[in-house]
């Protein structure tokens, strides 16, 4: 061969070989999802196909998720939570599960069918709801991991659950793990509390149900397209904490309003929900939506729903959707002011503001009761006046509490019971608040309030995050008082 012929051919080869690494770099970090993603402040964009079975119960599904590994890691693993796997198995024998099971339940769970990472199958792992895949992630690839799936809708007491006339889907599609500090965050389903912690992602839902059907979501409601016989609706939520859906039958109307530039729905069921109440109620999505936007700062959505629904748990706070017991509607009782007021409060702690609600469910719960009564003391003061007295009421035994380890600072897994929890979390952590508030006055603690929401808005906050916030306002003695609220060391209390 000839020499120079040898010699540019090696140059040619070097040059290739140098340029391979700087196209994929260049690849990567320019392409349009990660261009939108690094705008938006988001690590994860979820591109969800599902198709809805009513009558069976079953939901196929795809998922294309595009996933930014900004860990500063080369990461070896990328984790998934399938929450319905909690409910694959129905006999717990637990007094707490069987809280949330209700007493007729039936199993539910998703079955991964087939798993790609940058188009080539691969290998994963499920352990109940945790789904490991493994695959090489360097800091700042964009890898994406594609799911074939199909969900089984459990029947519970709880957000995933259906009945005659809908199926609510609340945290049941595959949601990326969250990684901090601490490395991958894979804990179970626990039965107490929220089990939740999930950062903001895009998603774009394509759900396609029988044409008798309608969706609502986190997203903006859109109308859908008619395909033959189904229904067929291509969602967007920006920026969200989580994606949930509910798929209401020709049962459900709505009352819909205005307020500035979003729209306040309230989904019932028009042959068993008392009028009276669902205009109650409404209303109150309405003044709270609004009231919480005046003092900590705007609900930055378009969009809040609210459906009436069978289940246990008073309300369940989703991101831009409360699921509300039904028997509230039915009954027309206040109870109802003060869960629809409680699950729009959280849109602003647990949703906009996010935490670890499994190692501080203070953090959110305490907070959202706290500003419940707040917003109830304006508008509903007599509704104010029995939540307050039966959260007094509800703070027994705290010396054995503070024994047991079951403090307003605790994990949900240190808690025994729900009665302990709601006990500690949703009456013990909100009087902390309430104290705070008569030393401060109202005024002061919006303002410091707001500032907190300012600041951690989109994020993660964590407790000390909170407490910090009050001591640049309120100086040194602010951190005291937390820190002995939090661990129930408690004088006075009535
Ligand atoms: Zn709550």
């Amino acid at each position: 061969m000839n020499r120079r012929y040898v010699i540019i051919t090696a140059i040619s080869i070097f040059v290739l070989l140098l340029a391979i690494p700087i196209y994929s770099t260049f690849f990567k970090t320019n392409d349009p999802i990660v261009e939108e993603m690094r705008a938006m402040g988001v690590d994860t964009t979820y591109y969800f196909d599902l198709d809805v079975d009513p009558e069976s119960k079953i939901v196929t599904g795809t998922a294309s998720i595009y996933a930014l590994n900004d860990t500063e890691k080369d990461l070896e693993s990328i984790y998934f939570h399938l929450y319905p796997n909690a409910f694959e198995e129905v006999e717990k024998n637990d007094e707490n599960w069987e809280t949330i099971l209700g007493d007729f339940p039936l199993p539910g769970f998703i079955e991964m069918k087939e798993i790609k990472i940058d188009g080539e199958t691969s290998n994963y792992v499920v352990k109940n709801t945790i789904l490991e895949v493994p695959l090489e992630w360097k800091t700042n690839e964009l890898t994406k991991v594609e799911l074939a799936f199909t969900l089984n809708v459990p029947l519970n007491n709880n957000a995933i659950s259906y009945d005659q006339y809908a199926m609510w889907l609340g945290n049941s599609l595959p949601i990326k793990s969250v990684y901090d500090e601490s490395g991958w965050n894979t804990d179970p389903y626990y039965p107490i509390g929220d089990p939740f912690y999930n950062e903001m992602a895009n998603y774009h839902v394509k759900v396609k149900v029988p044409k008798e059907y309608q969706v609502t979501n986190t997203g903006l409601d859109v109308s859908p397209k008619i395909e033959e016989d189904s229904n067929i609706y291509d969602i967007t939520a920006n920026k969200v904490r989580s994606f949930s859906f509910a798929i209401l039958g020709n049962e459900y109307d709505k009352v819909e309003s205005q307020i500035g530039n979003k729209t306040i729905r309230t989904w019932y069921r028009k042959s068993i929900d008392s009028m009276e109440a669902v205009n109650r109620f409404h209303e109150v999505s309405e003044k709270s939506i609004a009231f919480f936007s005046e003092k900590y700062g705007e609900y930055p959505y378009e969009d809040y729903d609210v459906i009436a629904t069978r289940g246990f748990f008073g309300g369940m706070e989703l991101p831009g959707v409360s699921l509300i017991q039904g028997t509230y509607f039915t009954d027309n009782t206040d109870y109802g002011v003060n869960s629809v007021a409680h699950e729009a409060a959280h849109q602003w702690w647990f949703h906009v503001v996010g935490s670890n609600q499994i190692e501080e469910p203070w953090l959110d719960e305490s907070l959202t009761v706290y500003s419940t009564i707040r917003f109830l003391k304006e508008y509903y003061p007599e509704v104010a006046k029995d939540t307050v007295s039966r959260n007094l009421h509800r703070v027994t035994a705290i010396d054995e509490l503070k024994t047991e380890e079951q403090l307003v600072k605790s994990a949900v897994t240190s808690f025994k019971t729900w009665d302990t929890y709601f006990s500690v979390i949703y009456s013990i952590g909100p009087l902390m608040f309430d104290r705070l508030e008569n030393e401060i006055g109202e005024e002061k603690m919006d303002s410091i309030l707001s500032n907190y929401f300012e600041k951690y808005k989109y994020k993660i906050a964590t407790g000390e995050d909170l407490i910090q916030t009050f001591v640049e306002e309120l100086g040194e003695e602010a951190e005291t008082f937390f820190h002995s609220w939090l661990q129930n060391e408690i004088t006075n209390l009535h």
